[in-house]
């Protein structure tokens, strides 16, 4: 598999060494019309290359349709993306529920044929509660999630009302465009549970609820680049082994940035070692990334790791820290980077997994008021203050005093369009339903802790199947697992047949052979830059019986290899 993992090295490399295309190097920054065309047609064969190498999640569709058709005649089993094969059904009888009210406080208004008018703030708390009858299910949950609103978050019950109402007929623009004023009042109050370990920071928290995280991602590239905080050659931390499609925006897109690894292993219980750590004190790094609980490997940062990261960031106070906390959920007693260092830490979080909805396409960014992208953007040199002035002049008359999480909801329409940006608004109100059927339970949240059983059963029986000695530590989010298949070979088989089929087997061809010949397709982890040999196992797309088959199937594959193995070793003795 060796051969393989050099392309992924020298590919990668090319496309750090490229310059940026799109933004300019200073504030004039133009380079003459052929060197542009020849940089962006590397540049795009670079991004093919790419694609084509590298695109995990392309690879994994190509094994799903060989899977399809598999040698054995089994079942598909499929645990390749991390798509959960669960949902939340509360909040979407919630959803449901609230839209048919609505509706009715719109026909309330006026009604005719199949139209109505909107809904009307005065006595809409009144009507509400004539309307909710507490002995069905769903009803109560709405009465409990509106009382909580206004007796724990202080929210004014027909102001709140009015905002759901309005915003799950979805009859205006997102207004302000940024949140609604309720909505992030309750996604706050959701962060605050969920993700902070009760350090208090929901007052001082803003919020831009997105399409998802990966849009979320994408926004904040995009401004951090544009607002020049990121510029060409500037070096930015990766914590790997990463999502995939998150190793591509940094290295290959418009900003020539630097990437370096802050690289953790499986020895260390993914857990990053000081001497990755201390990387990060050089003043030349500028932003470190980092997925907390990670993904591949699916651990949570240790309280001592996060511990010495304030430290090593006392060292280099202006470093940008991006956190994308989306499993932050299935480790309990989590506690975010943003909840230790508010002022350097944009957090990203998506609801997509935890309740199964992703393809609603919602996620969030959390900042806090005093941050340091904003004191950055004060300390710029003169010639680039001038620039986004006059950028964001079309949308403020005080561009300068735009803060960044509002240039970041602006460049999310290219400015230009920045009175119709904002999540839809029928999406923000789905979020606070989500937020809701968390913050109604003053204890554990059943809900949370079944999600989190459900996907820690699956990892047991999946480790038990493969007589591998199970992670039981309480960072470990079990939503995937890293699954080392040479060391399992050599473990199973003897240490010759592991080099064997290290030399006779790409990671790929493995995997090819998985979904060709047993039906089973996995993620492969190199794509992720996990070690070589290791392959992604997904906990949440099966049933636990499903995980127990997949490593029959997976041994009874190894098993094919070792004949060959043995086979040819005869002919070799023979010979
Ligand atoms: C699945 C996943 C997400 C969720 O992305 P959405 O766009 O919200 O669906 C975000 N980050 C990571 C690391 C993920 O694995």
């Amino acid at each position: 598999m060796k051969k393989w993992m050099m392309r992924f090295v020298m590919v990668v490399t090319i496309s750090c060494m490229l310059g940026p295309v799109v933004f300019a190097e200073g504030a004039d920054g133009t380079g003459s019309k052929s060197d542009f065309d020849r940089i962006q047609r590397i540049q795009k064969e670079a991004e093919d290359e790419l694609e084509r190498e590298l695109g995990a999640f392309e690879i994994t569709a190509n094994q799903r349709e060989l899977a399809k058709e598999n040698e054995a005649g089994y079942p598909v089993l499929d645990a390749g993306r991390g798509n959960p094969n669960w949902i939340n059904t509360q909040s979407r009888y919630a959803f449901t529920r609230f839209m048919n009210f609505s509706i009715e406080e719109c026909e309330n208004d006026f009604s005719q044929g199949n139209m109505a008018g909107h809904a009307q703030s005065e006595g809409i708390g009144e009507r509400f509660d004539a309307a909710m009858n507490p002995r069905d299910s769903t009803d109560a949950f709405l009465i409990e999630a509106v009382k909580y609103c206004t007796e724990t978050l202080g929210l004014d019950k027909d102001a709140l009302l009015k905002e759901l109402a309005d915003a799950v007929i979805g009859d205006y623009y997102p207004s302000p465009s940024r949140c609604l004023p309720n909505t992030e009042v309750i996604l706050n109050a959701y962060l605050q549970s969920t993700l902070y370990k009760g350090v208090d920071l929901a007052a001082e928290t803003q919020i831009f609820p997105t399409e998802g995280g990966s849009a979320a991602m994408v926004y904040i590239f995009e401004a951090l680049g544009h607002n020049r905080l990121l510029k060409k050659g500037d070096q930015i931390a990766i914590a790997t082994p990463i999502f995939t499609p998150y190793m591509q925006i940094p290295s290959v897109k418009d900003y020539g940035l630097v990437s370096i690894d802050i690289s953790s292993t499986e020895e260390e219980n993914w857990d990053i070692p000081e001497e990755e750590l201390v990387k990060l004190e050089d003043p030349a790094v500028k932003a470190f990334f980092l997925v907390n609980p990670s993904n591949p490997a699916s651990h949570a940062l240790s309280e001592g790791t996060l511990r010495r990261l304030q430290q090593v960031v006392k060292k280099n106070p202006d470093l940008i820290i991006l956190t994308d906390d989306v499993y932050g959920t299935f480790v309990k007693d989590f506690q975010t980077v943003y909840s230790v260092m508010p002022y350097n830490t944009i957090l990203v979080y998506s609801f997509s997994k935890l309740y199964g909805v992703t393809g609603w396409r919602v996620g969030l960014i959390a900042m806090n008021k005093d941050n340091i992208c904003d004191d950055l953007l004060a300390e710029l040199p003169e010639e680039d203050r001038d620039f986004l002035r006059k950028e964001y002049a079309i949308v403020s008359s005080e561009p300068e005093d735009l803060p960044f999480l509002d240039r970041v909801v602006a460049d999310s329409r290219s400015i230009g369009l920045y009175h119709t940006s904002g999540l839809s608004t029928p999406s923000q109100v789905y979020m606070d339903l989500m937020a809701l059927t968390h913050l109604v339970y003053a204890e554990e949240d059943p809900y949370i802790r079944l999600a989190n059983e459900t996907v820690k059963e699956r990892y047991l029986a999946l480790m038990d199947a493969l007589g591998l000695p199970a992670d039981e530590g309480t960072q470990n989010a079990s939503y995937y697992t890293l699954l080392d298949v040479l060391s399992l070979s050599g473990s199973r088989y003897g240490g010759d047949f592991a080099g064997w089929l290290s030399e006779s087997r790409t990671e790929i061809d493995f995997l090819n052979d998985l979904a060709k010949k047993k039906g089973v397709v996995l993620m492969y982890g190199p794509g992720f830059s996990a070690p070589e040999g290791t392959v992604r196992i997904s906990l949440a797309n099966l049933n636990k019986e499903d995980y127990v088959e997949l490593a029959r199937r997976l041994f009874e594959l190894l098993e094919e290899y070792y004949e060959e193995y043995e086979a040819e070793t005869a002919l070799d003795n023979a010979a």
